[in-house]
């Protein structure tokens, strides 16, 4: 179990005053200047060295993505786009860093964009946290104030402005182009890709976006050091996560811990168990909705991380914890989560825009029990073709529950076929239809 003395996350639940003088006591501010001196390679590197993987759901190599940016600044600007429009179902860890701890995040704007040689950094914040936003722009106001932003930000030498625009509710604007594309005014659509936001990213000069996790931890790692951060986790999984469970638990609870950590002992550590017990235990999605979800069997000694995940066949994603116990409807949770991604569809490609939709119906009628085994095949068949055939990865988002429910659940769903046709002399609307 991770130490209270380990955690970059110190007021995630804001029993203490947010405010710049108690952050600042906490830790954050403390050296920016000097770590700013170390100059933009040590701290790319720094962050390489630690691991750190973006914190947003995909998962790649954070130091990484920031050594694409160019290592002279051109004719155009460099920007750092900071990604809180946290809409992932069951994800709620970033609404609390930027609540509770918005200094240490706003530090991290402040790094992160120097080391890309970025002047200028923008939030872009869920429209519906409107606490949060208020917190987060009070707080970028005092550090305004303080000297820490603006010119020679945190005495460092270094001029920086920070922004926050805020979305209108759109799940797709969490697509890092489609919110470029929001951030420009315009409709938040998805653009192809490449140019990559590297090459061409917001107004078309060399941009980043990275996740708010991701940056709000970067001062604590360049503080403690990489070495600190790589003691935690798993190779190729390093370092501390926050992690949001929700769902049929006796606490739900955001809570950072390490890398790594087996998802059983997370729930019961930290949650006080499954509701009724772990024998109770049903599925679990791991990563926030667009995960393929995992069958008790495999939740009894999974490890919560990115390769753990990946090899069950799942996902660390936004590391949202859903848990379903065994009162839950499995066909009729993906059937409602399906729904989420048709109606979040932005519409520009044909198997996303038609193939959400048609899985939504067809899984409506299956948690009826309306449907036949060859539907099953069939649905199992359309959620391929939509998966990897698409602009952005809502198409994927989409496909994989699907995917996940048909591996693990497929007995359950003929069950139901099975009883619904006992009940009317053999017969479905389904196979009236098909016949
Ligand atoms: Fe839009 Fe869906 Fe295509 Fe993404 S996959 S660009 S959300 S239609």
């Amino acid at each position: 179990m991770l130490e209270d003395k380990d955690r970059i996350f110190t007021n995630l639940y804001g029993l203490h005053d947010w405010r710049l003088e108690e952050a600042k006591k906490r830790g954050a501010w403390n050296g920016t200047a000097d770590l700013i001196r170390m100059g933009h390679e040590w701290i790319i590197q720094q962050i390489k060295d630690s691991g750190l993987r973006g914190r947003g759901g995909a998962g790649f190599p954070t130091g990484l993505k920031w050594s694409f940016m160019p290592k002279e600044v051109g004719d155009r600007p460099h920007y750092l786009v900071v990604n809180a429009d946290e809409s992932e179902p069951g994800t709620c860890k970033d609404r609390e860093m930027m609540r509770h701890d918005p200094h240490l995040f706003i530090e991290g704007c402040l790094i992160a964009s120097y080391a890309m040689r970025a002047h200028a950094c923008y939030i872009y914040i869920r429209g519906e946290y409107i606490d949060e936003r208020n917190n987060l722009q009070a707080a970028i106001d005092e550090a305004y104030a303080a000297g820490l932003l603006g010119k020679n930000a945190a005495g460092s030498g270094w001029d920086f402005d920070l922004y926050v625009a805020h979305g209108a509710g759109a799940y797709i604007c969490g697509e890092e182009t489609a919110l470029l594309e929001s951030l420009e005014g315009k409709k938040g659509q998805p653009r192809l890709k490449p140019p990559f936001p590297a090459g061409a990213g917001l107004y078309g000069c060399p941009t980043t976006v990275n996740n708010v996790e991701s940056i709000a931890v970067v001062p604590t790692i360049l503080r403690r050091g990489a070495d600190w951060f790589q003691k935690f986790g798993r190779d190729n999984n390093k370092g501390t996560k926050v992690f949001c469970i929700s769902g049929h638990v006796e606490r739900p609870c955001n809570v950072e811990e390490a890398m790594s950590i087996p998802l059983k002992t997370l729930i019961n550590t930290h949650c006080g168990g499954v509701r009724g017990g772990w024998d109770n235990l049903k599925a679990i999605i791991p990563g926030g909705s667009s995960v393929p979800l995992i069958p008790r069997e495999i939740c009894d000694d999974v490890l919560m991380d990115f390769d753990a995940l990946r090899d069950v066949k799942s996902g660390l994603g936004t590391a949202a914890v859903i848990v379903m116990d065994k009162s839950t409807d499995i066909v009729r949770a993906i059937s409602r989560i399906s729904y989420f991604y048709k109606h979040e569809s932005c519409g520009q490609c044909t198997p996303c825009r038609e193939g959400t939709g048609w899985m939504w119906r067809v899984l409506e009628r299956m948690a009826e029990g309306d449907s036949t085994t060859e539907e099953i095949d069939k649905l199992l068949d359309v959620a391929g073709q939509v998966e990897g055939h698409t602009i952005c990865a809502l198409g994927d988002a989409a496909a994989w529950p699907v995917q996940g429910l048909i591996r693990h659940f497929r007995g359950e769903i003929e069950e139901r076929i099975n009883s619904y046709r006992a009940d009317r002399g053999g017969v479905s609307m389904a196979t009236v239809a098909a016949e």
